[in-house]
């Protein structure tokens, strides 16, 4: 996850035409609340919830520029979803319903509002089982109706949302370094903090949106492999740089061999099988023999 600028008008016409249907369904969200305060009152049959349709959060308008700003990525674990499946267009503030609520009708009012939406991969938006990494077991990861808070939750338009002190990360309101660090080692998300607010909000993220799941981690791992052959290809080609003048050849050539070696292994790796792509890249590195 890193910050990302939001730009501060709202895409096409989210503004104009999602607040007309933010209006709508509140409108029919408190009447269905006085109609069912009413049928309790009177013992009667409660009404169903109504079941609103929304189209502007989801309108092409607003998926282009979501795409534009967070590069194509998942605004929560940043990978690549474009090659392999749809953007889901993700309420940071669930519209429908709040996991662990059952009275909350959803945030409503905020589905299509543009301060509320973000793009994302359905790994992290949707919950199902996944293995944790760092858990060491199967959870039920990503996010669905889940907005953990640790102040009073809104319940209607007119409530105020800066009491809710929420816990999930949001990367164009924070900065995600100041709240979780990566390990190199294991390519897990961790905490920066061992305690206080910065903390239990990069616990409920990394749980709520998954970012410890095991695919994840196995793609961060691609890449910490990739920086530390490129920091140790770096290495060498200044050892030889800077002993041009006073070594040995026979010193230099042994250098140079390992950078040789080092360059063939990530080369060849690009066509393990647990590579992105390593259909093509076999076919484009088989019959090559280094000399
Ligand atoms: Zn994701």
């Amino acid at each position: 996850m890193r910050k990302t600028q939001r730009p501060a008008d709202s895409p096409g016409d989210l503004f104009e035409k999602g607040m007309e249907e933010q209006e709508k369904a509140t409108e029919q969200m408190r009447k269905y609340l006085r109609d069912r305060a009413k049928a309790i009152a009177d013992g009667k049959k409660l009404p169903t919830k109504p079941s609103i349709t929304y189209k502007m959060y989801k309108d092409l308008t607003v998926k282009e520029v979501l795409v534009e700003i967070f590069d194509g990525k998942c605004a929560y674990c940043e990978s690549f979803y474009s090659s392999t499946q749809p953007m889901d267009v993700e309420h940071y503030r669930p519209k429908g319903a709040v996991d662990g609520d059952d009275e909350h009708l959803g945030y409503y009012w905020l589905a299509a509002t543009w301060e509320n939406l973000l793009p994302s991969c359905i790994d992290c938006n949707r919950k199902r089982g996944q293995f944790d990494v760092v858990e060491e077991e199967n959870r039920k990861l990503g996010k669905m109706d889940r907005f953990p808070i640790e102040g009073t939750r809104a319940r209607d338009p007119d409530d105020d949302l800066s009491l809710e002190d929420a816990l999930l990360v949001d990367p164009t309101v924070d900065d995600p370094e100041q709240i979780f660090r990566f390990d190199r080692e294991f390519g897990v998300v961790i905490p920066r903090f061992k305690s206080g607010k910065r903390h239990r909000r990069a616990m409920a993220s990394i749980e709520v949106y998954g970012l410890n799941r095991s695919g994840l981690v196995t793609d961060r791992l691609h890449i910490i492999r990739q920086i530390d052959h490129h920091l140790r290809v770096i290495e060498l080609l200044t050892l030889v740089r800077d002993g041009l003048t006073t070594s040995s050849v026979a010193h230099l050539r042994d250098i140079v061999v390992e950078v040789i070696e080092l360059e063939l292994d990530a080369l060849f790796s690009l066509a393990d099988s647990d590579r992105p792509y390593a259909g093509m890249a076999k076919q484009l590195l088989d019959g090559l023999t280094p000399r």
